[in-house]
């Protein structure tokens, strides 16, 4: 089913998904206070409710899935993609408000340096040294991924082979959309917007500008997984701490600016002294005579 068309009832009870409450309502144990709390807090999403978002195409029966597999469809789903779909899609969800249409960005451009690999022990246990995914996924919970993908438009900070599959998966399941002038404006926007920060400036310090671009309104949330993508994909990066595109970097292994830092690595290190990397922004937005490369 392509997700072009979303159900607004389906798309509000996926919105309002907990897969922690839903991980808590199944425990066969007594629930601990704060258990309680959180389902009290964010709900449970009951069966009928999960059934109508099946029918929708939003929601996923729990599996199991072990890293070989999680890595093996990385690479499979990674040769349907086509670059131009992945950023017609990023563009057209400007103008549209999907942040779903730009969720899947930021997981192919991690695919373009991700090395092909089995499994690697390290001293932690169940952890893989290459990309820091488990051996296995137990009840690997899909609806919570979809859930991020429609409200924040990009994938979190664990990016690992599990959750990079399943994003390129649902972009696969995307209709084309063909960006507009509308699109293209605000693109540009953002990209001044980039261009023209204080050499200090972090991208926290972006939100307050970046929100002043019409035509276009994005949570705090939304932007900063916005930027975050920008820097996986090598847009937003240092000298030193590279993107994607162009580095592999263990995303649970990569440093932090600061201790008490909540940003994704590389754009957690960037500054405005920094720039936009042109480079990049040509590879991925050069065929568009619309988007100002500098
Ligand atoms: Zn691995």
């Amino acid at each position: 089913m392509l997700t072009d068309q979303i159900d607004k009832k389906a798309l509000k009870l996926l919105k309002s998904y907990s897969g922690v409450s839903q991980l808590y309502a199944r425990s066969k144990n007594p629930l601990r206070p704060y258990q309680q709390r959180w389902i009290d807090e964010f709900g449970i999403t009951s069966d009928e409710e999960f059934a109508y978002l099946k029918e929708h195409g939003l929601a996923f029966d729990l599996v199991d899935m072990k890293h070989d597999e999680a890595v093996q469809k990385c690479f499979e789903y990674v040769k349907q993609c086509k670059k131009s779909q992945i950023t017609d899609l990023f563009l057209s969800s400007f103008a549209t408000e999907r942040p779903d249409l730009r969720s899947d960005f930021a997981a192919y451009a991690i695919m373009q340096t991700m090395p092909e690999h089995r499994f690697a022990n390290s001293n932690v246990p169940n952890f893989c040294h290459i990309c820091s995914g488990s051996d296995v996924c137990i009840d690997m919970d899909m609806t919570d991924w979809n859930a991020e993908r429609f409200k924040y438009g990009s994938i979190g900070p664990l990016k690992v082979p599990f959750i990079i599959q399943f994003h390129l998966a649902q972009h696969l399941r995307c209709a084309h959309q063909t960006p507009t002038s509308e699109d293209f404006r605000i693109f540009n926007a953002i990209l001044d917007v980039l261009r023209s920060a204080e050499a200090t400036a972090k991208p926290k310090d972006l939100h307050k500008d970046l929100k002043k671009i019409s035509g276009f309104k994005a949570t705090n949330d939304q932007w900063k997984r916005l930027l975050e993508a920008l820097g996986v994909a090598g847009i937003l990066e240092t000298e030193q701490h590279k993107g994607y595109l162009t580095h592999y970097t263990n995303p649970g292994l990569a440093p932090s600016k600061t201790s008490s830092s909540n940003w994704a690595y590389p754009v957690d290190f960037w500054t405005g002294a920094d720039g936009v990397n042109r480079k990049a922004l040509e590879f991925w937005f050069g065929a568009y005579p619309e988007v100002l490369l500098e």
